[in-house]
C-alpha cells in the first residue's frame, strides 16, 4: 500500500524540496546546530564556532579560519544518501522543480539534481578575492595553510559566513520556485534557521509535507508530518 507521502508525490507536478542539515547527517556530515553538533563543541581555540565562521574572523585570522574550516566543514568523502538520490529521481521524472538547501556540501548536485538553490553557498565553489578566478574544492584541500591564487590573492570559499548576506539572486529564485509549487516537502530542518521560516511564507500551494525526526514549530501548518529519517521516508516514497 502506498504511503500518504507517496500519494501526495504521485499527484504533484511542481514539487519543491526545502532541506536542512538533517538531509546531510545521513551522509555522515554533522549538523552544525543540533545538541551534539558542531556548534556545541569546542573549536580547540579560544573562539566560538560562530566567531570563527564570521566574515571579520576570515579577514583578520585567515589561517585560523582555514584550519577550522578544513577540519570541521569539509567532508570530501561524503556520498549522497537515499534522500538525495530520491530527489534527483523526482527531478528526472519531471515532478520536482527545485531543491532549496541550507547545506553547503554539494551532495544534491553530486546525486544528479540540476536545479539546486544553495542558500548558504557551496564548498565546491571558491573564488580569488583579488582577481575573481574560480576554483574547486581541491584548491582548498590541497593548500598548506591559506589557499592562494597565482595572482597572490586569497581563495575564499563561496560559503555564506556570519555577518554576510545571502545571495539575493538565490533568494529570489527560491521565492519564485516556492510561489509556483503545488507541493513543498520540507526535510531535515526545524525551520528555525534564517531564512527558512520566512521563505516558506512564499508557498501558497496545496500540500506542505514536513519530514523530520523531531517536532517543529510548523507541524500544525503541515498537511502531512512524517516522523522518519529522511532517507528512509523519501527512498520508500520515490522508488
Ligand atoms: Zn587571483
Amino acid at each position: 500500500m502506498a504511503s500518504e507521502l507517496a500519494r501526495i508525490i504521485e499527484k504533484s507536478r511542481r514539487i519543491v524540496f526545502f532541506g536542512g542539515a538533517g538531509v546531510s547527517t545521513e551522509s555522515g556530515i554533522p549538523d552544525f546546530r543540533s545538541a551534539d553538533g558542531l556548534y556545541s563543541r569546542s573549536t580547540g581555540t579560544r573562539y566560538a564556532p560562530e566567531e570563527v565562521l564570521s566574515h571579520s574572523f576570515f579577514v583578520r585570522h585567515t589561517a585560523e579560519f582555514f584550519d577550522y574550516y578544513r577540519s570541521h566543514l569539509l567532508y570530501p568523502d561524503a556520498r549522497p544518501n537515499a534522500a538525495h538520490l530520491a530527489l534527483a529521481r523526482l527531478e528526472q521524472r519531471g515532478r520536482l522543480t527545485a531543491v532549496i538547501t541550507q547545506n553547503i556540501d554539494g551532495l544534491h548536485r553530486r546525486a544528479g539534481s540540476k536545479d539546486v538553490l544553495e542558500l548558504h553557498g557551496s564548498v565546491h565553489r571558491n573564488t580569488c578575492v583579488r582577481c575573481g578566478r574560480g576554483f574547486g574544492l581541491d584548491a582548498v584541500l590541497a593548500a598548506d595553510g591559506v589557499p592562494t591564487c597565482a595572482c597572490g590573492g586569497v581563495i575564499k570559499p563561496d560559503v555564506v559566513l556570519y555577518e554576510e548576506a545571502l545571495d539575493p539572486a538565490v533568494m529570489d529564485a527560491a521565492i519564485q520556485a516556492l510561489r509556483a509549487a503545488d507541493t513543498v516537502i520540507v526535510g531535515g530542518t526545524s525551520l528555525v534557521v534564517y531564512p527558512a521560516a520566512g521563505l516558506l511564507g512564499a508557498f501558497g500551494g496545496d500540500e506542505l509535507v514536513l519530514i523530520n525526526t523531531a517536532a517543529t514549530d510548523h507541524d500544525h501548518l503541515a498537511t502531512l508530518v512524517v516522523r522518519e529519517p529522511i532517507g528512509e521516508a523519501l527512498g520508500a516514497a520515490v522508488p
